[in-house]
Formats: structure tokens, sequence, C-alpha cells
């Protein structure tokens, strides 16, 4: 293109001042002159990539053979004497982000399983069954025997698991309206009756004061309240106040 141009501009110096055409060797210096400008802008783009290589090291300077222990000392940035190849190897060690990021989340699973064994050792293992006024007990009551405990409020009050265990009944219970029987580990087995609603099924398992229905004044009842009874390991209706209070629970 260059060379073109320069034909067009010869042609009409022919034309206007009738001289000879420039000779072949000037034509031939012009075009050597634009392969050198073509050559230097390689070059300039040549040393455009070294600039890059220099702001950050390449690889071409790590495997620069070594001319001896010193320089290969300094190239690794070690410094002293002594021969290099012992000092280089621990800098060279690679480390694997993956076995890394691996330790992590092992490191991470270990201590969510300890705060979650601190919470399970320090969470109340027994809780009351109910807010609310203590209003009957267990024992002879109008010449009838009652079987479990009172505890009276309004509908709606929350009930809660007095221990950690098994719901094996849920739903209507004559007498009871509709209760809630959980079965605990050694055997005992805590009931829920009159509740206006709950919200527990059959097989579930429950943690002490975890809420399991709402109180109400559902089958023989002259009120809202909770009644609460507790069944031994032989089926035998055990005082609950007694029971509640030898875990630690007051009513
Ligand atoms: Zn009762």
């Amino acid at each position: 293109m260059l060379e073109a141009a320069v034909d067009r501009a010869s042609t009409r110096t022919v034309s206007t001042h009738r001289l000879p055409p420039p000779p072949s060797a000037l034509r031939g210096r012009i075009v050597v002159a634009a392969v050198a400008v073509g050559a230097f802008a390689a070059a300039g783009a040549g040393q455009a990539l070294n600039a890059l290589g220099t702001d950050a090291p390449s690889s071409a300077d790590e495997i620069t053979p070594l001319a001896s222990p010193s320089d290969g000392a300094a190239a690794f940035g070690v410094g002293g004497n002594g021969p290099a190849s012992p000092q280089v190897l621990p800098v060279a060690k690679l480390v694997d982000p993956a076995a890394e990021a691996q330790k992590l989340v092992k490191s991470q699973q270990i201590t969510q399983d300890r705060e979650a064994e601190a919470a399970e050792a320090a969470r109340p293992k027994f809780a009351r069954p109910a807010n609310g006024n203590f209003t009957s007990g267990f024992g002879g009551r109008w010449g009838e025997m009652h079987y479990g405990i009172d505890i009276a409020g309004p509908i709606g009050t929350p009930l809660y698991a007095a221990a950690d265990g098994v719901v094996v009944e849920a739903g209507p219970a004559s007498g009871f309206g509709l209760w809630v029987k959980i079965e605990h580990a050694d055997g005992t087995v805590t009931v829920y009756g009159h509740m206006d609603t709950f919200s527990v099924r059959e097989g579930q398992r429950v943690q002490a004061g975890e809420q399991i229905a709402r109180m109400g004044n559902r089958g023989f009842s002259t009120g809202s309240h909770l009644h609460f009874e507790v069944w031994n390991a032989e089926g035998k209706k055990i005082n609950p106040l007694t029971w509640l209070n030898s875990k630690g629970i007051s009513v």
C-alpha cells in the first residue's frame, strides 16, 4: 500500500516535470523501509509482551538454569551461601486447594458436632407440661379417684411434652375429649387430656418442652385446663406431682 502511493506520486511527478521515474533502486529502499517499519512494530509488540512478563514473573524465569548455588539462592529469595537445592525444595512445595478446602470443611463439621453435643447436654430433659394454676391434685376427689393433676389456664395455652419421648397416641379418648400419650425411654408414659387442639401425630419423636397441643375444655371437663397423668413402666398411674418434682420440675 505504501509502495502504491509512492508509485502514484512518481507518476504525477513525471507528468508535471517530465522527469524520469525514480530508479528502481530508490523504490527498493522504500520497500525495505516499509518492511523495516513492520519489523519495528513486531518488535514493539514483543517488548510489550516482555513488559507483561516482568510484571508477573514468567515461568521462563523459574526454569532458567542456575549458574551456581548462590545464584539459585538469590533467584528463589532464600539468601545465604549454602547449597541451593535443599533450601529451595520446601519453598517449592505445592498446596492442594481441594485438600485444604476438605480440611476446612472437616474442622467446621467437628466444631458443629461439638456445639450440637454441648447444646444437647445443656438443654432441659424435663419440662412443666403447662403454665397456669394448679387446681387439683392426684388422689381422692368428691368420692372418686383423680388419677392426674389439673393445671388451669385460658383455652389455647400451649401444652408441652414433659420429657423426651415418642407420641404413642394422639386423638379422641373417652372422658378426655382429646388426648396425647407420650412414651419415654424408661417406659414411663405421660398423658395429656382435654386439649382444644393437638399438633403431633402417632410415632412422632418429641423433646422435653416441645409444644404438642393447646389447652381446652373437651371431654369430661368443667373449664379450660390440662389434665396430666403419669403411668409408670408397669402401667400404674402414679402421682404426677411427685414424678415432676423428682425430675426437678415444680408445678
Ligand atoms: Zn383432671
